[in-house]
């Protein structure tokens, strides 16, 4: 038995000790009582105390026998993942995706409809609240506590309120209060972030950026945007609105004005809408008859349908994506100068147009870069396809409830649940 029961607080070194305990199970560092005290540096009655107070909170649970290392055979402890759920979702220009994942990250259940963000955040959030509701009656989450939710969006947010910010593709969004809204409704902690940075969490703990330190994440959408990860840690800056490549400017020529107002954004330039407006340029000039016929039958052209002008071979198509891939290789080789990352990992729907694209971009990329920034950096594709933003919005979740000043709030009541205000305890950095 603990030596203690359901403390109203925890005394700072217990507390400590139960956190460093729950993060080297957790992580996978260690899975024994004797790797625990091994590795925390806490005597054996120390880690036996806080290992049953982890028991007691449903936070571990023993799962069978460890390796011996001489004498009996160990217990072996592993984190209860399925103590709880976190609902997720994905808001992109064109779709919302939504899921619960365990405490692990691991999607449990997801589902994904066209949605148009344009329709504001009223009626954005009603749609993401019924869907929600929806995942909460699903048989597989049905009756497990609800321990926080993740949101991403597409545009910038102020991580610290939750809030979008002038978002340039999200009319009616400015200011919106999402945290507060959708953490009433559902009485759970609610994290928002831009989902670029949110989908550079997903490829970090999950994706193609697994185990990586140094990484930037590229999201092609209908827009262009990234996420910074420095030292195994999302980089947000100091307001949220770090790794916003989309709206630096290539170009000073008047006629590409962006969807933020400004002109020659790379956005404006390579984004996914631009390369749809080439191709219905490209379509009307007579310099495509993939294009033109795709024109005639749906009476507009996405960027996904250009990418298949491309894999078929229309010269046309092939142009505007390796003209975009360089574009957005150009800027992102000043990203590399000035961030060197170990891995570039290029991801979002037009990122899945094709092979040219991304051939475009690493000779962008390396052409314009230091050698030595270049010598062994790596440009990859997203291993998540779509599902990458809600992966990385339950990661996002997670590395916050575990943070110390989180759980130093819900620990003693052995669960989130319910803590609407740790979303304000631990917004003081902007680091996950
Ligand atoms: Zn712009």
């Amino acid at each position: 038995m603990s030596d203690f029961t359901t403390p109203a607080t925890y005394p700072d070194d217990l507390l400590e000790g139960v956190v460093t305990l729950l993060e080297l199970i957790r992580s996978g560092h260690a899975g024994t009582r004797q790797e625990l005290a091994h590795l925390s540096g806490l005597g054996r009655t120390a880690v036996t105390n806080r290992v049953n107070e982890l028991m007691d909170r449903g936070l571990v649970a023993e799962s069978g026998l460890g390796p011996s290392i001489g004498g009996r055979q160990p217990r072996q402890l592993r984190f209860r993942a399925e103590a709880g759920i976190v609902l997720v979702a994905d808001i992109g220009a064109t779709s919302i995706s939504v899921g619960s994942a365990d405490l692990s990250g691991r999607l449990l259940v997801n589902y994904e409809e066209p949605w148009k963000v344009t329709l504001g955040g009223g009626a954005t959030l009603e749609r993401v609240e019924q869907l929600f509701d929806q995942m909460l009656t699903s048989p597989a989450v049905q009756g497990l506590a609800l321990w926080g939710i993740g949101i991403g969006v597409p545009g910038p947010v102020e991580f610290a309120t939750g809030r979008p910010i002038s978002p340039p593709i999200m009319p009616g969004w400015d200011a919106y209060p999402v945290r507060q809204q959708i953490s009433q409704r559902f009485q759970s902690p609610v994290w928002v972030d831009n989902d670029a940075n949110v989908m550079a969490l997903g490829e970090l703990r999950a994706g193609a950026g697994m185990g990586e330190s140094d990484m930037v994440f590229i999201k092609i959408g209908t827009g262009i945007g990234s996420g910074l990860v420095s030292g195994g840690h999302l980089h947000r800056g100091a307001q949220g609105s770090a790794g916003d490549i989309g709206h630096v400017a290539i170009s000073s020529d008047p006629t590409t004005v962006c969807r933020c107002g400004k002109i020659g954004c790379l956005e404006a330039l390579a984004g996914g809408a631009a390369i749809a407006r080439d191709g219905i340029d490209a379509a009307r000039a007579g310099r495509s008859a993939f294009l033109a016929k795709v024109l005639a039958a749906e009476g507009e052209i996405d960027a996904a349908d250009v990418g298949e002008g491309a894999q078929s071979g229309d010269a046309a198509s092939v142009e505007i994506l390796s003209t975009a891939g360089y574009r957005i290789g150009q800027a992102l080789a000043t990203v590399v100068s000035f961030f060197n990352p170990g891995v570039l990992v290029i991801g979002g729907g037009v990122a899945r147009a094709g092979d040219g694209l991304l051939a475009a971009i690493r000779h962008g990329v390396y052409e314009r870069s230091l050698p030595l920034a270049t010598r062994d950096l790596r440009i990859l594709r997203s291993t998540l396809s779509g599902q990458g933003g809600m992966i990385g919005a339950a990661f996002m979740v997670l590395d916050q409830l575990f943070r110390h000043e989180s759980m130093a709030t819900w620990l003693p009541d052995g669960s989130p649940a319910g803590h609407v205000e740790l979303p304000d305890l631990s917004t003081s950095r902007h680091r996950a």
